[in-house]
């Protein structure tokens, strides 16, 4: 499809997760230019995520992109300082789109997940940028319950998305396991 220049293209940082293929999901219902952009960082499950994300923007037909970056020293199974920073950094430079989407949500202890950390960066931006450049956190007033139901409604394909923190999972231990585990039961009630 052409591109359409009145409408700003946005580059979503597709994890290969629900929360971030429920953000394009939305943004497409919302008719809005979006194309994925990939990282790996060096994370545990990078092959696997990957596989997902890829996955998932073929479902949507949006375009989809990579980017490796090497030599970081990734814990696992614990928070990653700097982790979203790094990433809506990548993506503003990768792709040069004016908008950059994740899929941080509301009911995690991390900083990089919070209003105060998205305003940090929009402030930034504003700096940089003169008011042009977004950073579009759409789920980050929303719990993983209500995004979940949202990922639902939009027909994200919850079985092409990848939810561990490490390599070859699901682990089940991880946070992101037992996240979407408590999901499984929601969708799933055992009556
Ligand atoms: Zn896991």
């Amino acid at each position: 499809m052409a591109r359409d220049s009145r409408v700003p293209q946005a580059t979503v940082l597709l994890s290969g997760g629900i929360d971030s293929a429920a953000v394009l999901a939305l943004l497409k219902s919302q008719g809005m230019q979006v194309r994925c952009l990939f990282v790996d960082y060096g994370q545990p499950a990078a092959e696997q995520e990957l596989v997902a994300s890829s996955s998932i923007a073929s479902h949507f037909l949006a375009p989809w992109s990579s980017v490796s970056i090497s030599g970081l020293k990734v814990p696992a199974n614990q928070e990653i300082k700097g982790r979203n920073d790094l990433l809506i950094a990548v993506a503003t430079s990768c792709n040069q789109d004016a908008v950059i989407a994740l899929g941080t949500h509301a009911g995690t202890p991390y900083v990089d997940c919070s209003i105060t950390h998205h305003h940090a960066w929009q402030d930034l931006y504003d700096v940089q940028y003169s008011g042009v450049q977004r950073l579009l956190t759409p789920f980050i007033e929303r719990a993983k319950p209500e995004v979940f139901a949202l990922a639902r409604e939009l027909s994200v394909p919850i079985s092409l998305t990848y939810s561990c923190e490490a390599s070859g999972g699901p682990c089940g231990v991880c946070v992101s396991c037992k996240d979407r585990s408590a999901l499984d039961d929601v969708s799933n009630p055992r009556v």
